[in-house]
């Protein structure tokens, strides 16, 4: 007798389901940890298990962008953010729990509220009617894995993600790179090229051989994914000048400095609407962070680049969102099903119970009838839901962290200095201002 099915007792899951619960709604809540079934990444039956670190990063609400999160989290009265008050560890200015505390104090909670009905099974197949909440995460079990790809098509379900950095704009020397694309198509302006001369790429083909890498866990290597996201280390492992044929390839770029193709390219392509984000072209990666950017650092252009993402490769269950989900969150083809959580293709705990959080209040007000519209994308959890419903570029959707970059920049012209401040309070004016339009309070 419930009136939405959530699937999936994760992070995203346990926060859809403490915000229905609250708003009076019937919840089941199904979890197939504790019920004959595990991930290979978790270890306990509680739900909101952490499976890697303590950490839900930086608390600072002024100077970073996860730290924003957390604060809207707060004023919403997100179960996750109790549960990690409670469980608190020291870690400066960082949020950093006891795991089991943590997940204990969740799962007594949620146990605690008697709208609530925790059962602890594998579900198999996308329920074909009832409100649903799809908050399964990246090792979703395989037989319903197969059941989003029926619904949602071959090119839309990844097993892996394939990371490639993401520069912000604004730190790429634009006096040593130029817009162009290969022989001139397009408009002019699709792709930013990093120019390099013989000696710069053999420096830097070195360095991708010599830089330290992230191991595969036993887990990811049973996966076949390889297609089309080969590490750029391996590229460059199978011969000095595959990378010159490959994301590397300069022929048809003129670089209006010498008039010339450089010996080698670094493209980055553009990731958002508002340009504030490049994606370095096929340059997923398992090198270390700290190698990534002392190495990238060496590309001419890029000498002073921020990044808002590094590269990375993961064994990842994630939709192509952007495409498929519409701005409530529901699969366009099947509105009766939401997804939340890090299967959406955002990135990490945070992230991803925010996106549980916004599922549930969306599902409840689906309920009771009422008009509802996410929160305005100059708040952190707007940012953050633009990415994923519409935003980024489907092409090179791949999972992020929220960050600064996901926010429209200052209208008008802002210090660099004073860019954060000015968008964190401007987010929090828009957040009271979006809460009072729909009537929502801590607690309602
Ligand atoms: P989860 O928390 O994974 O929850 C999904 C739940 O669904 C699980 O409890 C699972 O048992 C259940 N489930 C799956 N399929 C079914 C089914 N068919 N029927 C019923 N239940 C099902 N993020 C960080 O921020 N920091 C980190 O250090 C970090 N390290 C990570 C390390 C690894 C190895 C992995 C895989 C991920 C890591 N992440 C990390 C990402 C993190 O796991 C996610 O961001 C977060 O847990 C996602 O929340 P979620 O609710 O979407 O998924």
């Amino acid at each position: 007798n419930h009136q939405v099915h959530i699937i999936g007792g994760g992070l995203a899951g346990s926060e859809a389901a403490w915000q229905l619960a609250k708003r009076g709604v019937k919840v089941r809540l199904s979890e197939m940890r504790g019920g004959g079934d595990m991930t290979p990444a978790h270890q306990s039956d509680g739900l909101a298990e952490m499976v890697c670190s303590n950490s839900f990063r930086s608390d600072d609400a002024d100077n970073n962008a996860v730290g924003l999160l957390h604060q809207e989290m707060r004023r919403l009265d997100s179960l996750v953010m109790r549960a990690a008050e409670v469980a608190k560890v020291p870690a400066g200015s960082a949020l950093a729990v006891d795991r089991d505390v943590f997940s204990g104090e969740v799962t007594r909670l949620l146990s605690e509220q008697p709208n609530v009905e925790i059962v602890r099974e594998r579900v198999d197949t996308l329920p074909a009617d009832g409100l649903t909440i799809v908050a399964t995460g990246p090792l979703t079990a395989q037989s319903l894995a197969q059941s989003v790809l029926s619904a949602t098509g071959q090119d839309s379900l990844a097993f892996f993600d394939a990371i490639a950095p993401i520069v912000y704009h604004d730190s790429i020397d634009m006096d040593v790179a130029w817009y162009a694309s290969r022989w001139d198509k397009g408009d002019g302006k699709d792709y930013i090229n990093c120019p390099m001369d013989k000696d710069q790429y053999l420096a830097f083909h070195q360095g991708l051989l010599d830089s330290p890498k992230a191991e595969f866990k036993e887990w990811e290597t049973d996966t076949p994914y390889f297609e089309g996201c080969m590490p750029i280390e391996v590229m460059a492992e199978r011969g000095l000048d595959t990378l010159r044929f490959g994301p590397m390839k300069p022929v048809g770029l003129d670089n209006p400095k010498t008039g010339r193709w450089p010996h080698a390219v670094v493209q980055l392509r553009q990731d958002n609407k508002q340009g504030t984000l490049w994606n370095m072209v096929g340059f997923q990666t398992k090198m270390k962070h700290g190698a990534q950017v002392e190495l990238f650092r060496s590309i001419p252009g890029l000498e002073k680049a921020e990044f808002a993402r590094l590269g990375g490769l993961h064994r990842n269950t994630f939709i192509r969102s952007p495409i498929l989900l519409d701005r409530q969150l529901r699969l366009k083809s099947a509105p009766h099903i939401r997804f939340a959580g890090q299967i959406t293709g955002c990135e990490g705990y945070v992230e991803s119970t925010a996106v549980g959080l916004m599922a549930g209040i969306m599902a409840a007000n689906e309920l009771a009838g009422r008009d509802f519209a996410p929160p305005p994308e100059t708040t952190a959890f707007g940012a953050l839901l633009h990415h994923i419903t519409g935003d980024a570029e489907a092409e090179s959707y791949q999972p992020m962290n929220i960050n600064f970059g996901l926010f429209p920049p200052p209208e008008g012209k802002v210090h660099k200095k004073e860019r954060k401040a000015f968008m964190t309070n401007r987010a929090r004016t828009e957040l009271q201002r979006w809460m009072t339009e729909f009537g929502l309070s801590s607690g309602n």
